[in-house]
């Protein structure tokens, strides 16, 4: 037990590879259990008890790319494509924001049809609706076009790393290199964007060794949002035969996150909720995430954004989504916010009249 308590503390104090790989790896289910309760402990501490809402708008589900863990790559021919008009986006991004949701994800494929014109239309209206935060993530651009979106108003930007393993990323993601996704990340964060990375979890070919690098990717970037959910193999891709990632595995990836990056916003993801339904994202929230993502594309459009098979099919009105949420957070002493949720929101301690 102090032996373990001394690790926990190191890896808080001192993030390094090796405590990173020996919880990633322990099958001592003390051991397990005092890192999900430190995570949780270190998450009230730095960001409290507030759960951020995000409305993902799953846009267009056209792709240039060939990833091969990837429903909606471009070589699968079985997919319906589909694109929402610049109009519809802001139409849908108006209702969430009357639901109560105080930032939206605009999220697709990477579909070069959207001019930078319709971009700055897109951001410019929904900016206007009031106090509400955007979130683009739309893949590898040119830096111009990242700064046109920030400069008209756009907020933060996802560009998941995917694995920080250059091989395994080349095999996977053919035509595309490691190098350039993490110079999008440098140029989004130069330019002012809260920036968003994450990985998948049990990629074929992936090593622990590998996963604690990208840990201490999250954290050398200084990296804002980081989503890391397990790989689900999808029927239309290369990768159908590989087996899904492991659930504990993305927890214990998920606290660890919490503990050396400790302010940074941490979504239970939705993969996560797909491999467990009833639990998974209540355990996310209890083993540090402090943030969740519900989808409010309409349902004709979301039933074709397959990236991976058993996304949820129903259709839940907004209002009935949020209070659902409201008792599950309230049953484990959380609540939702009402703000837009930035990672750097007025110091709780400084707040409290501390300093
Ligand atoms: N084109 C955008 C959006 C990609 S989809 C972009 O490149 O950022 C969003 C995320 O879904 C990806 O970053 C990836 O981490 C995840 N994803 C893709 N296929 C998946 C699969 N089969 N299982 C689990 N997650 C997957």
């Amino acid at each position: 037990m102090i032996e373990m308590n001394h690790r926990l503390r190191r890896l808080y104090n001192e993030p390094n590879r090796e405590d990173i790989i020996y919880f990633l790896e322990t099958s001592q289910k003390d051991e397990l259990n005092a890192l999900y309760s430190f995570a949780d402990q270190i998450r009230k501490q730095y960001v409290g008890d507030a759960v951020h809402l995000r409305a993902i708008i799953e846009f267009s589900n056209y792709c240039r790319c060939g990833c091969l863990y990837c429903g909606i790559n471009r070589a699968n021919t079985r997919v319906q494509r589909y694109r929402i008009s610049r109009e519809e986006i802001v139409s849908i991004a108006a209702d969430a924001y009357k639901s109560g949701y105080r930032t939206v994800v605009l999220q697709s494929g990477e579909d070069p049809t959207y001019s930078i014109d319709d971009y700055i239309y897109i951001i410019r209206k929904i900016k206007k609706l009031g106090d509400i935060a955007i979130t683009l993530a739309c893949g590898e651009k040119e830096e111009e076009e990242y700064f046109y979106f920030y400069s008209a108003g756009a907020d933060r930007y996802l560009l998941k790393h995917e694995t920080s393993d250059p091989i395994l990323y080349d095999r996977l993601n053919p035509g595309m290199s490691l190098e350039n996704r993490i110079k999008c990340l440098k140029t989004l964060k130069r330019i002012g964007y809260q920036t968003g990375s994450g990985i998948m979890i049990g990629l074929p070919g992936q090593t622990i060794e590998s996963i604690a690098d990208d840990i201490l990717f999250f954290l050398e970037m200084d990296i804002d949002m980081i989503g890391c959910g397990p790989f689900i193999p999808h029927p239309d891709t290369p990768l159908k035969d590989s087996p899904v990632g492991s659930e504990e595995l993305t927890y214990r990836v998920l606290a660890i996150n919490r503990i050396v990056t400790r302010n940074t916003l941490l979504p239970a993801t939705t993969a996560l909720s797909t491999i467990n339904e009833h639990e998974g994202r209540k355990l996310a929230l209890m083993r540090g995430a402090n943030v969740v993502m519900p989808n409010v594309t309409p349902l004709k459009y979301r039933q074709l954004y397959e990236i991976y098979p058993n996304k949820k099919r129903i259709e839940v009105s907004s209002t009935d989504m949020i209070r659902d949420l409201e008792t599950q957070f309230h049953q484990i002493g959380r609540y939702i916010s009402h703000s837009p949720g930035d990672r750097y929101q007025e110091d709780p301690y400084i707040a409290n009249g501390h300093c």
